[in-house]
C-alpha cells in the first residue's frame, strides 16, 4: 500500500485528543484486567472490624496486608511456593493445576490463591464500599467463613488458563464455580467422569457463605 498523496496532517488539538482517549481506555482496560491481582494494594480504603477465627484483628487498610496474607504479584505461577498464597493451596488442587498447565503447554498465572480470613475481610469491606451494599457485595466476594480461597480451595487465573480450562477443565476436575466469575476455579469430585456442573449464578448462591 502507498499513503494517499491527498492525505493531510490532523489538527494538533485533534491529535491530542485522540492521544488522551486512547490513553484513558488503555488505562481503564489494563485496571480491569489486572484487578484481581492489584485489589488488594489499592490503600486508602476502610477495612472490616472485627477478627478473624484464630484471634488476628482483620485488616484495617491495604497497608496491614503482606504476602503473608496471601498477596501475590503479577505474573504469579504454581512454580512460586515462596508465596503463602501459593504454598497454602489445597494440594489435589494444586497437583490438577500443575497437570493441566503442563498439558496446555504454558505456565497458569495465578492472580490470586490461598488467602487469609482478614485479607478476605478486607475484600469484603472493599466490595461493600464499591458496590455500595453489602447485598450486591455478596454477588462479587465470599465472607471470610465462607470463602473458599480462605479454605486453599479456590484459584483466580488469568484469562488464557480461565479460558482454556472452561474447555479442557473437566477432565482434571477443575471446574467454574460462579456464573459470573469466569476466573475462579475449584476441584469438583467427578468431574473427570460426569463433566462439571452448572456454575452457581454468583457467589451469593453458593450454600458454603
Ligand atoms: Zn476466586
Amino acid at each position: 500500500m502507498t499513503s494517499s498523496p491527498t492525505s493531510r496532517r490532523l489538527p494538533t488539538g485533534l491529535a491530542l485528543l485522540l492521544v488522551g482517549l486512547l490513553v484513558a481506555v488503555a488505562t481503564i482496560a489494563t485496571v480491569a484486567f489486572l484487578r484481581p491481582g492489584l485489589v488488594g494494594l489499592v490503600p486508602g480504603l476502610s477495612g472490616a472490624g472485627g477478627t478473624t477465627s484464630d484471634g488476628q484483628p482483620f485488616a484495617v487498610s491495604a497497608d496491614d496486608l503482606t504476602e503473608a496474607d496471601g498477596l501475590i504479584p503479577g505474573g504469579t505461577t504454581l512454580d512460586d511456593t515462596n508465596l503463602p498464597g501459593i504454598a497454602r493451596l489445597d494440594a489435589s488442587l494444586a497437583d490438577a493445576l500443575r497437570e493441566a498447565s503442563s498439558d496446555y503447554g504454558m505456565e497458569f498465572v495465578i492472580t490470586t490463591g490461598w488467602r487469609s480470613e482478614r485479607y478476605q475481610a478486607w475484600l469484603l469491606q472493599d466490595a461493600i464500599d464499591t458496590y455500595g451494599s453489602a447485598e450486591e457485595a455478596s454477588r462479587w466476594v465470599a465472607t471470610p467463613s465462607g470463602s473458599a480461597h480462605v479454605s486453599g480451595d479456590a484459584v483466580d487465573l488469568q484469562f488464557d488458563a480461565a479460558d482454556w480450562l472452561s474447555r479442557h477443565g473437566a477432565a482434571y476436575g477443575l471446574c467454574r464455580t460462579y456464573a459470573n466469575e469466569s476466573w475462579h476455579y475449584e476441584l469438583r469430585d467427578g468431574a473427570a467422569q460426569n463433566g462439571c456442573p452448572e456454575p452457581l449464578a454468583d457467589a451469593s448462591s453458593d450454600p458454603r457463605q
